[in-house]
């Protein structure tokens, strides 16, 4: 199957040949013929299977020349995730007279409302400041031909229920729309079932939850000692690129400080993190100044960054679906990744809802040469205790 043969236009095919993509990704195979003729999709897709590409280049053939009125809403859960869609939209639409706004908060309105200003057609935008731009009626939302809900789990995660639903309420009746989703839950469907329109479902997550490109690991270690563990596993891994995810802020503060103090450079990404900040450390992250990012779980999700080969857990994700987007920023596009884990006894919980939820044993591994100063726990799976209930997050 090629580009060519899923009905997509001559401007775009030379766009795409121009990109380098040879062909088409399952999920643009079977979503791009659905969304040219017009209908609605629900799309099951995980990220990195090539989901921004599937609904970006249809809407850029179907909404033809510029007129300069946004004509396509993209609502996205994260500003990290706003900017790569932006970017992709940006390079997709080459050819094609159109703007694109990129709208989300924490920085300053003057450069969004410009765009907007200038008669943007394509807006990328996160709900809460799009929100706050409609009130002020920056943003029109009347000429909106077709809405594409983005991670919509990781939106109603973010607790954007009401905000997404009021946003939707803003687009005309008469539209496409275009929801993607990593999981299809019960409150996604009743989303569906007034947003859409006899939307065709169209699943592309294979039985797999994890790529089989990457390998696990647990290392169990008592909790005081994670820090010596975390440094030790950094100074004997040959890594090319490492995400070490932290359950808070906090978290992610203390381990920078304990690596920096350690002499290794590290980049740091969490919510209390000013715009600036968190772009820089993307920035520096993507291009190879730092070859470590400790991060929240803000990044774990939906954010491509190539060549990651090892994704570090410092505590056991309490969110069994954290760890499968964790884990997911590595063995990209069919590279070898690495999974390590630090387990401390008091964790067992959230291990064992992980473990159902991959379906297999994360294998037990003791550091050679590591100084453990208590005996790690290196337990099997199963001992009876009953499932993990989520906690509330604090990223
Ligand atoms: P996404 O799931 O949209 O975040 O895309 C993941 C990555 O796959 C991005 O770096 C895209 O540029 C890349 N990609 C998307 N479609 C294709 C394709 N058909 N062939 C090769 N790479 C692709």
């Amino acid at each position: 199957m090629s580009f060519a043969d899923l009905g997509l236009p001559g401007n775009i095919l030379s766009v795409i040949e121009k990109i380098g993509y040879k062909a088409p990704t399952p999920i643009q195979e079977k979503a791009i013929p659905v969304a040219l003729s017009g209908k609605d999709i629900i799309g099951a897709a995980q990220t990195g299977t090539g989901k921004t590409a599937a609904y970006a280049l249809p809407t850029l053939a179907r909404i033809g020349e510029a007129r300069g009125k946004p004509r396509c809403l993209v609502l996205v859960p994260t500003r990290e995730l706003a900017m790569q869609v932006d970017e992709a939209f940006r390079i997709f639409a080459e050819n094609w007279s159109g703007k694109v706004a990129l709208l989300y908060g924490g920085v300053r309105y003057d450069q969004q409302l410009k765009t907007l200003q200038d008669g943007a057609e394509i807006v990328v935008a996160t709900p809460g400041r799009l929100i706050d731009l409609w009130k002020q009626r920056f943003v029109d939302l009347s000429g909106i031909e077709v809405l594409v809900l983005d991670e919509v789990d990781r939106m109603l995660d973010m607790g954007f229920i009401e905000d997404v639903s009021s946003i939707i309420r803003m687009c005309p009746k008469e539209r496409q729309t275009l929801l993607f989703s990593a999981t299809v839950n019960k409150t996604i469907r009743e989303i569906a079932d007034w947003a859409l329109r006899e939307p065709e479902e169209i699943d592309v997550r294979t039985g797999a939850i994890t790529a089989d490109t990457i390998s696990h690991a647990l290392y169990p270690v008592a909790g005081y000692q994670k820090y010596d563990l975390l440094l030790a596993l950094l100074e004997r891994t040959h890594y090319k690129s490492v995400i070490v995810f932290t359950r808070t802020k906090r978290d992610a503060d203390r381990i920078t400080e304990w690596l920096e103090s350690n002499r290794i450079a590290v980049a740091t990404m969490h919510a209390d993190r000013t715009q600036r900040e968190r772009t820089e450390a993307l920035a520096g992250f993507k291009n190879g100044k730092f070859s470590v990012l400790v991060a929240t779980d803000i990044a774990s999700r939906g954010l491509d960054i190539s060549g990651v080969s090892h994704v570090i857990n410092y505590n056991v994700p309490e969110h069994p679906e954290d760890y499968v987007h964790r884990i997911g920023r590595t063995g990209r596009a069919g590279d070898e990744g690495e999974a390590f884990t630090l387990f401390s006894p008091d964790e067992l919980l959230q291990l064992q809802a992980i473990e159902r939820l991959i379906g297999k044993t994360i294998e037990r591994k003791k550091l050679e040469g590591f100084n453990y100063r208590t005996e790690p726990l290196m337990l099997m799976p199963g001992n009876g205790v009953g499932a993990a209930r989520p906690r509330r997050r604090n990223r």
